[in-house]
């Protein structure tokens, strides 16, 4: 892909990556992500255009509100800016074809399900419900318009039926031997959404990575004496697995019978 496009694409994730922060904020909370404007959650001060520049504006209030100088978190250019890399390594991967558009998509709606996840143990219905629609209709007007993208009609619709079912067996055994809940039914919708986006053949594959690496930063957690106690939510694993797959289905797919196969 061109420079000049790949810079493009970075410079829409920036301004996308400022919308998600807004996301991220508003939808756990119950509020509108469209309005009112945003404002200083100390004073209430306006957010001005210009005070809202992704990243620049950050570095020339240095971090602070031009109306009562309270501090502003630094994971907002923070999130700017991830969103921005993420956008650009997925433009770069997926090149100029029609995979593009959705599996941008795809990545932001991940990256804010990611950090409400972190923020608040809760993967919102607001993001989840219409991503599991969404895939499905991206499919199928793709396959129809004969640009198949990362699923035929049937494995996607097969991958949100497989994606949740999977997930709900899970955690109904779980349910069962241990007495307690062991995930919340927000990832049993992730897990059905990125079926629905990526095919059924995609699930047990996601389920895989972020178990893995659930589990691998889990004992890691365990080891630095952390985490015992601390709920780790499964969302951005699922998210993770998801989006790498997103990226590279079939050396994922190869890779994992290469190393089952010796
Ligand atoms: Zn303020």
């Amino acid at each position: 892909m061109a420079a000049p496009l790949l810079f493009s694409i970075g410079l829409l994730g920036l301004l996308i990556g400022s919308f998600l922060n807004v996301v991220i904020h508003r939808l756990p909370r119950q509020l509108s992500v469209v309005s009112p404007p945003s404002s200083c959650p100390a004073c209430g001060h306006r957010i001005r255009p210009w005070e809202n520049i992704p990243v620049l504006s950050y570095l020339f209030l240095r971090g602070k509100c031009a109306g009562c100088a309270s501090g502003i978190s630094w994971r907002y250019p923070a999130v700017e800016l991830f969103t921005a890399g993420m956008s650009a390594f997925t433009a770069l991967q997926l090149g100029w074809t029609w995979a593009l558009l959705p599996g941008l998509l795809l990545t932001w709606a991940l990256i804010a399900l990611t950090f409400i996840d972190l923020d608040t143990q809760l993967l919102p219905d607001a993001i989840t419900k219409p991503g599991i629609v969404l895939g499905i209709i991206v499919n199928s007007g793709a396959y129809l318009l004969g640009h198949p993208l990362f699923a035929s009609p049937l494995e996607s619709i097969l991958g949100a039926i497989i994606g949740y079912g999977v997930l709900w067996l899970l955690a109904m055994a779980y349910l069962k031997f241990s007495g307690q809940h062991g995930m919340g039914f927000g990832d049993l919708k992730l897990l059905g959404m990125l079926g629905a986006w990526l095919g059924w053949t995609a699930v047990p594959m996601i389920l895989f990575i972020a178990a893995l690496l659930g589990g691998l930063i889990g004992i890691a957690l365990l080891l630095a004496g952390r985490g015992r106690h601390h709920a780790i939510p499964f969302g951005p694993y699922l998210a993770l697995g998801g989006w790498l797959m997103l990226l590279w289905p079939k050396e994922i797919i190869q890779g994992y019978f290469s190393l089952l196969g010796g």
